[in-house]
Formats: C-alpha cells, sequence, structure tokens
C-alpha cells in the first residue's frame, strides 16, 4: 500500500527540517533545558532516514549495524531530552547503558552476520522501549514537584496529546517487531511496517510541534510566575495579591459571606536594615513570609504590598476569628529568629484589621485596614488594631 522506501525520504526531510528551524530558534538564545538536544535527536533521526533512503540507491556499503545504531542513538538522544525538560535528576545512568548495550549488540549482531531483517527486528524492540518510555514520562501522574510541575501538578491536555501519539508509536514499532520476531506468520512484516512508518510520521509531526508547544507551555507559566510573585519572598506580589483579593471580595459579596483584610508592617524596619545590614533585613524579610505562611490556613492569602508591608484576606472569617487570626500572627513572628553571621534577632508587627461591609469596594477597606495599622503604630507597635466601619466615611 506505502512505498516505505519514499517514505523514508519524506520522514528525513521532515526532521531535519525541523531540526534546522530549531537551529535557527535556539541560535545566539538560552532555549529550554532539553531543546538542544531535541534539536540534535531531530538531526539524528533525519540523518539515519536518509541514510536509510540513499543506502540502496547509491550503493553503500555501510559496515552492517551502523544504520541501526544511528536510530538508536537519534531515539534516545529524543528520550534524552525529554528527561531535561522534565528535570529528571539520574536519568543518564538508565538511557545511557541501556543506549551503549543495544548499540553494542547491534553492531555485533551485524559483524556476526545478522540479516537486515534481524538487524531490523532488534532495533524497533530498542526504538519501541524508548517510544514507550517517552509516553509513560508525557503520561505519568506527577509524584514529586519540579518548579515546573508546581504549576502543573497533571498532565496537561498537550502532554496526553504527545503522550498517547509516543504510545501509538511504540505500539506500531513494537508490532513490527514482533512480526519480525514470529516470521510474519500472524501479520505480514510488511503491513506492519507500512503501519510503523505511518505512526512514524505522525510522531513527527505531533512531537516536532508538540516538544516546541511544551516549551512554550512551560516558558509561559514561569513568566506568569514571575510576573505575579515577590522574587524574594515568593509571596504574591502587590498586583498579584490585589487581584485575588478582588476576586474574594466578589465571592464574598455573591456568597454572602464575611471578609476579612489585613495589613501588617514590621516594626522599625529600618533600624534593623541599618543595625544588622541590608542582606539582614532580606533574611527577616523571608523569615516573615516563611512564618505568616505557616500560620495561614489554605484558603487565605497573604501578599506584599511592597517593601516591609504585607496583606492578608480571610474569606470567610468575622472580625473575633480575623483578630485571633491576626494576634497568632503576630506572636508567630514575634517567637520567629532571624539568624545572621553575628547574633540573632527577633522582630515584632504591628497590624490593622478589618472585615469589609457588604458593599465596600477593595481600595476603602485597605484604607481603613491602613488606618488602623496606622493606630497600632501610634499606640506602641507590635499590636493589632481593628478598623472600625465608621473610620471609614471619616
Ligand atoms: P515603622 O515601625 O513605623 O514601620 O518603621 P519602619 O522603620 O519599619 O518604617 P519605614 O517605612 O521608615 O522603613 C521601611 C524600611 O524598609 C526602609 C527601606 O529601606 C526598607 N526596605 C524596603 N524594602 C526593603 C527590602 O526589600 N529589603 C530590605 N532589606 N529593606 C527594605
Ligand atoms: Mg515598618
Ligand atoms: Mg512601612
Amino acid at each position: 500500500m506505502i512505498d516505505t522506501h519514499t517514505f523514508l525520504l519524506a520522514l528525513g526531510i521532515g526532521n531535519i527540517a525541523f531540526a534546522v528551524l530549531m537551529a535557527g530558534y535556539t541560535f545566539g538564545a538560552k532555549p529550554n533545558p532539553g531543546l538542544r538536544l531535541w534539536m540534535w535527536a531531530r538531526l539524528g533521526m533525519g540523518a539515519s532516514q536518509l541514510l536509510g533512503w540513499m543506502r540502496p540507491q547509491l550503493g553503500l556499503a555501510l559496515p552492517p549495524g551502523v544504520e541501526g545504531v544511528a536510530w538508536i542513538l537519534a531515539v534516545s538522544a529524543e528520550v534524552a531530552a525529554y528527561c531535561l525538560f522534565f528535570e529528571f535528576t539520574r536519568w543518564g545512568r538508565l538511557l545511557l547503558p541501556i543506549t551503549a548495550l543495544s548499540s553494542a549488540i547491534v553492531l555485533a549482531a551485524g559483524s556476526m552476520g545478522a540479516s537486515h531483517g534481524q538487524l531490523g527486528t532488534m532495533v524497533a524492540c530498542v526504538v519501541a522501549l524508548f517510544a514507550a518510555t517517552m509516553a509513560w514520562i508525557l503520561l505519568r501522574p506527577r509524584r514529586f514537584s519540579t518548579r515546573f510541575a508546581a504549576g502543573l501538578r497533571s498532565a496537561s491536555p498537550l502532554q496526553l496529546i504527545i503522550g498517547v501519539n509516543d504510545a501509538l508509536f511504540a505500539l506500531a514499532v513494537g508490532w513490527s517487531a514482533w512480526s519480525g520476531i514470529q516470521g510474519g506468520a500472524l501479520f505480514s512484516q510488511g503491513d506492519s511496517y507500512e503501519f510503523a512508518y505511518l505512526m512514524g510520521y505522525l510522531l513527527m509531526i505531533v512531537n516536532g510541534f508538540g516538544f516546541l508547544l511544551l516549551c512554550k507551555q512551560k516558558d509561559d507559566a514561569e513568566m506568569a510566575r514571575l510576573a505575579t510573585t515577590d522574587f524574594l519572598t515568593g509571596l504574591p506580589n502587590r498586583h498579584a495579591f490585589l487581584e485575588r483579593a478582588e476576586q474574594a471580595r466578589l465571592a464574598a459579596q455573591r456568597q454572602r459571606r464575611p471578609l476579612a483584610l489585613m495589613m501588617i508592617d514590621i516594626d522599625h524596619f529600618k533600624q534593623l536594615n541599618d543595625r544588622w545590614g541590608h542582606a539582614s533585613g532580606d533574611e527577616a524579610l523571608m523569615v516573615f513570609a516563611r512564618t505568616a505562611r505557616a500560620v495561614l490556613r489554605e484558603h487565605e492569602t497573604i501578599g506584599r504590598l511592597g517593601g516591609e508591608e504585607f496583606a492578608m484576606i480571610m474569606p470567610g472569617a468575622d472580625l473575633d476569628g480575623a483578630v485571633q487570626a491576626a494576634q497568632r500572627l503576630r506572636v508567630a513572628v514575634r517567637n520567629a529568629t532571624v539568624i545572621t553571621s553575628g547574633p540573632s534577632y527577633t522582630m515584632t508587627v504591628s497590624i490593622g484589621v478589618v472585615v469589609l461591609d457588604p458593599n465596600e469596594d477593595l481600595s476603602a477597606a485597605l484604607a481603613r485596614a491602613d488606618h488602623a495599622l496606622y493606630a497600632a503604630k501610634r499606640d506602641g507597635r507590635d499590636r493589632v488594631e481593628i478598623g472600625h466601619p465608621e473610620l471609614r466615611r471619616a
């Protein structure tokens, strides 16, 4: 049905075209981990396919097994690219020995006179194993959290599409290997080869664009993280916090539930900076963020508004609950130690707490909380003050 020989030419040209595009894209840039290796994998794959196409045309007399080893190396490089992309750590310990061993076996079998069909079957077994590994990498549920996986806890739809495609390719190549092993008794080897080639073509297109889209997805997630996170403390930055607070306000209004807000400011922070140095001041901000996170409940959000000023929203909390939470936070910060190269020290915070009035907007509530915070500072610091509703209209 399919002229597999001509197909090799189409596959080879396609893979090399992808590799050239990638070379242009990565030139002078700092690409995602794995992308450069993936480019080499595509190039290797395309070269192996062109070699397979040219060999009978030109009557090239290559040592037996060399062509198969080229395939194994190219697919292995693709597996390595996925391992790098998904930030696996010890992948080389398994992949490199398998690649070296299977290459050595194919070369040895070639030199011992194995037929072209037998070599093809051996290579197909290895390629099927590697393709199945790629499918597993893409489809597996994440059991450990990498920086990337923290944003994407389960396989994304894109990963599913590429992973299923890899799995189909693994099955197709596995089938051709198996039909080679059992000598074409059940299915003709030709049929299985044709099917494997078709799946290979699909894989070239889906994996070709897919890897790039995965890189884009990862970059987008990282950019969104950078745009919304305060670099020093890892807390939501001012913009992200205000956005989340506004969403929480609208949800509270819809559900007719209370929403508490607090403004928190570290006391005499300038003195801490002057006394212990700016780096130690930074450390104090990180200690504060860690402490606040530990006190926080899951549905509560704290953000850094700027400098040593933070704000927190507590959906569902009434004034009593919010004041209790603020006191817990105040005491926890008081008990937290900032370690310096010299003696360690502690810090205190002042907190202003409000519960939003039913139709109050966020900036008015923030202004009330700020007013209460100012009162806490004025009355001696290291304390919690409530922003009374009437202060809003004052
Ligand atoms: P108060 O008790 O009234 O809040 O006094 P304060 O000293 O904490 O307040 P002030 O606003 O006078 O000083 C805030 C200081 O925070 C001044 C600024 O240098 C410092 N600061 C702001 N951002 C950072 C930062 O990212 N790292 C460090 N180390 N210091 C910062
Ligand atoms: Mg301060
Ligand atoms: Mg301040």
